[in-house]
């Protein structure tokens, strides 16, 4: 949670009085585990005061402000949080009893500008101040809070022990933090930055990105008291990324590329084989990693050069004109495996795995087919020239080209 402070009076402005209720706020933080941004002085003004309310709420999760709940003219604390925040005060007729006991004890008669004190916003609850007529008080709108206690220290530190320690302990400790992630394949980090341009930069919710080896992923971090909030908060800019990227996407959460298609092929009630070379089983071994394959998947064979294509069913004019690595030869790798394990889906991998260049091909040149019987998806990658990143590339591409 992040805070700011605002101590509010013209006084300290004017350099006639010191702010010691800022450094005696501050120093009780760390311990709520609240982390303070900034710290300012605001002078009795409704302009700065509304536009320090408004500013504050867009970059901070808590405001904590001391002064300028009086009941004179120049008392303007509550009337800026109302501005900023868009609501009406309203009287509250049982404080303004209460003020009157208050005055009647000491043998007075309440002064007219005292109602003042018992006004109150729909968001704001009143923080009872025993030692004196200004109540705090308590705003909570959209998650975000503002704290208003009175400038007199006495007055300000008995409120905060009494009613806003305890408060934000709670609040603290019922803080839940709920993430969404959505991975994406088919566009750059860059690109996805781009079209998501608006959405970073901000705290809650917070919007990173990140480059994997199954592509690039969005992750949404959103806190609240509960996770329906924090959820609420997720919402929108979910929506945005579906709006924005949805052909690109392929999966949730924690979700793997091999379980994105094994819950896919189960629904569909279809099967997989796959044929591939230069990943040497890492796509069957990824397949094998979901509990339920046996459910889907037929098999895969790992076939290295031209007479192992050949003896699995890829044609010999196919591998004579294109060569060993070639979208053709992926192509046809992926429908002969599909036709001799008897599946309804192929997956044909057929690429450099180097050092050493093939057929004057470059190290990490790798090539994807998926077929069907009535269709074929056909991909052309370069990878980083890392054996491992080669393998892992190339199979998680088959696999998110088969879930999209
Ligand atoms: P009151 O009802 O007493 O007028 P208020 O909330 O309107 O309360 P101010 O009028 O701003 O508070 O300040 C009242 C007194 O509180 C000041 O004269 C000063 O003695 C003390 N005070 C206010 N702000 C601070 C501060 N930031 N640091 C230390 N003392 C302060
Ligand atoms: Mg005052």
């Amino acid at each position: 949670m992040k805070a700011e402070i605002f101590a509010i009076g013209t006084e300290l402005l004017m350099g006639e009085l010191s702010d010691t209720n800022a450094a005696w706020i501050a120093s009780r933080l760390p311990a709520l585990g609240i982390e303070l941004q900034w710290v300012s002085i605001i002078g009795d003004s409704l302009e700065q005061l509304t536009d320090a309310f408004t500013r504050g709420l867009e970059r901070s999760d808590l405001i904590i402000t001391t002064g300028g709940l009086g009941p004179t003219q120049d008392d303007l604390t509550r009337e800026g949080i109302a501005q900023a925040l868009g609501e009406t005060p309203v009287v509250q007729d049982e404080v303004v009893r209460e003020l009157e006991r208050y005055f009647q004890q000491r043998g007075q008669e309440m002064p007219s500008r005292n109602i003042k004190q018992a006004h109150l916003i729909p968001s704001a609850q009143f923080l009872p101040n025993p030692n004196g007529t200004a109540p705090g008080w308590w705003v909570e709108r959209d998650h975000r809070f503002i704290v208003s206690m009175p400038g007199p220290p006495v007055e300000m530190h008995y409120i905060w022990e009494h009613e806003v320690e305890p408060r934000l302990r709670q609040l603290v400790e019922n803080e839940v933090t709920v993430t969404r992630n959505i991975k994406t394949m088919g566009l750059s980090e860059a690109a996805v930055d781009e079209v998501m341009d608006g959405f970073f930069g901000h705290d809650n919710p917070y919007l990173g990105i990140y480059s994997k080896a199954d592509g690039i992923h969005l992750r949404i971090i959103a806190r609240a008291r509960d996770v329906a909030a924090a959820r609420q908060l997720i919402t929108p800019v979910e929506a945005a990324i579906m709006d924005r990227l949805a052909p690109y996407i392929w999966g949730y959460d924690n979700e793997t590329p091999e379980q994105a298609v094994g819950q896919l092929l189960q629904e569909r009630g279809l099967t997989l084989a796959t044929m591939e070379s230069c990943t040497g089983g890492f796509l069957a071994n990824s397949i094998t990693e979901v509990p339920a394959y046996t459910r889907y998947y037929q098999g895969g064979i790992v076939a290295n050069g031209r007479d192992m294509l050949l003896a699995h069913g890829v044609a010999a004019e196919t591998l004579e004109q294109h060569g060993v690595v070639s979208q053709e030869t992926a192509t046809a790798m992926a429908r002969a495996v599909r036709q001799s394990l008897q599946a309804d889906v192929g997956i044909g991998l057929s690429g450099v795995p180097g050092p050493e260049e093939l057929e004057g091909k470059p190290m990490g040149l790798a090539y994807v087919a998926i077929a069907t019987a009535t269709e074929v998806v056909e991909r052309e990658l370069r990878v980083p020239p890392r054996r491992i990143t080669i393998k892992r590339r190339v199979s998680n591409t088959a696999l998110i080209e088969l879930r999209k």
